[in-house]
């Protein structure tokens, strides 16, 4: 070989073994990182936040000593001792507004005897980490935690400030957590994007199908039917009967099918559905794509028994769930009432939906109001921004498959962070679709999850977080 070009190619691996050091020492040493989430993250399973009481401030205190350890600013906000919320700040320069990340600290109840590992073991058995959080929501908290000790360790420059808030208070007690900091701290968590739970990797077989991304929620409340008749003996029938004119009502609202209306991320989902589905299904999520047309209520017909999940999404739902009436098999009873699940599209007006219930039920005898439970803000958020394109882009790099953005039925903490202007997605961790019907899903008699796949979340989150927030 002429020495020319010996000499060319020693420069070129010169250059290349400079290059791939500048690149390499901001790129995390991964074995030591999954080692270390691994115990970070056992520790936070072994720590029993389940709600109620939730006891966070015992979550708030251990991860305050990780962070204040190495060097990470922590403020701890609570309107009860016991229920605190951790907020840690790396500060960027400013030119771009802040990012939040955003987990939950508390975990729901459990019942001990159903559990083949202990709920607050954190054990780790084959391929699976078990514990009471795995999936809902210690995967993202230790993910963002994570993720902070990386940016200060790496001493990442950043364009915007990286918040990070580990809440109390998700699974039942917002006025602890999210409606507390948002109604009175909001200037700790103020941001332009935020990450949140919500999302997941689905994937069947041992492979991964698609990403779904929370970009918005439906929002719910109750409506009470009340019913007043006329009292009497159950020997004579009467045309007035509570139970029957109640059944009455219930079945109209059964029955009601409220129009397909369609927005940004379901129409996304939609015609992306569409392109990793089979041919029949494909035609079907296309035709919803045209709503009021012959296919689309078919087609919506055919979710209605197939995929309810998915049909749910469409339109603005009812659904019967309590009856109380009646108390004796002999006695027509005056009065009763019945509760109504109702799940509202984001923009849709509460009131102005109670009247279209009455206009359905038409029957004088039956009063409509809401329950007056609580009631969470609802905002829709867009897909053409900065954010949702970094997500697409290192999901669909570390992943290789295809973005859905999904709407959810229920809400989470992420709709008081919306309403406040701020842009929130709810990613997540890869998770087997077996494993939902099996038991070990979120809310499960148990839940678990793969230990992959927690890496392999901690690895695109920080991703997303410095491709988001670093110096471009
Ligand atoms: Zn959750």
């Amino acid at each position: 070989m002429p020495i020319s070009r010996i000499l060319f190619r020693a420069l070129i691996s010169t250059f290349l073994c400079f290059f791939s050091l500048t690149v390499t020492s901001a790129e995390p040493d991964w074995d030591a990182i999954n080692q270390e989430t691994l115990e970070h993250f056992q520790a936070m399973l072994q720590i029993d936040t389940s709600n109620p009481p939730g006891n966070e401030t015992v979550l708030v205190e251990h991860i305050a000593e990780i962070l204040s350890a190495e060097g990470i600013d922590v403020e701890i906000y609570s309107n009860d001792p016991d229920r605190a919320n951790l907020v840690a700040r790396i500060r960027g320069n400013g030119s771009k507004q802040p990012l939040l990340l955003m987990a939950h600290l508390d975990v729901v109840t459990v019942d001990p005897e159903k559990w083949s590992f202990p709920p607050f073991g954190g054990t780790l058995n084959e391929e699976w980490i078990y514990g009471r959080g795995a999936v809902d929501d210690k995967d993202n908290l230790v993910a963002s935690m994570m993720t902070m000790l990386m940016l200060k360790r790496n001493e990442i420059e950043l364009d915007r400030d990286v918040i990070f808030l580990a809440e109390a208070g998700e699974e039942g007690g917002v006025q602890f957590g999210v409606e507390f900091m948002t109604r009175e701290n909001f200037e700790a968590i103020d941001a332009e994007y935020c990450l949140a739970e919500g999302g997941s990797v689905v994937r069947a077989g041992g492979e991964a199908l698609y990403t779904g991304v929370q970009t918005g929620e439906k929002k719910r409340r109750t409506a009470v039917l009340t019913v007043n008749g006329i009292a009497g003996h159950g020997s004579i029938p009467t045309r007035n009967n509570a139970v029957v004119l109640l059944g009455q009502a219930i079945t109209a609202l059964a029955e009601w099918q409220e129009p397909i209306r369609l927005s940004d991320t379901t129409t996304t989902m939609l015609a992306r559905l569409a392109d990793i589905s089979s041919p029949e299904s494909a035609a079907r999520y296309r035709a919803l794509l045209n709503p009021g047309s012959a296919a689309a209520e078919e087609a919506m017909l055919y979710l209605l028994d197939n995929e309810p999940g998915t049909a749910a999404l469409l339109h603005n739902t009812v659904t019967p769930t309590i009856v109380n009436i009646g108390y004796r098999y002999n006695v027509i009873p005056s009065a009763g009432t019945a509760s109504i699940d109702v799940r509202l599209l984001p923009d849709e007006d509460f009131d102005s939906f109670l009247d279209a219930i009455a206009t359905v039920i038409d029957d004088p005898a039956i009063e409509v109001s809401w329950d007056d439970g609580l009631v969470r803000p609802s905002a829709a958020v867009q897909l053409d921004t900065e954010a949702f394109q970094v997500i697409e882009q290192v999901y669909g790099e570390h992943y290789g498959v295809p973005i859905i953005p999904r709407m959810s039925t229920g809400a989470t903490d992420m709709s008081y962070v919306r309403a406040k202007g701020v842009s929130c997605y709810g990613i997540g961790p890869g998770i087997d679709r077996e494993d939902v019907p099996l038991g070990y899903g979120a809310h499960s008699d148990q839940e678990r999850i793969l230990e992959q796949e927690l890496y392999l979340f901690v690895q695109a989150y920080h991703e997303i977080v410095v491709r988001l927030a670093a110096q471009q």
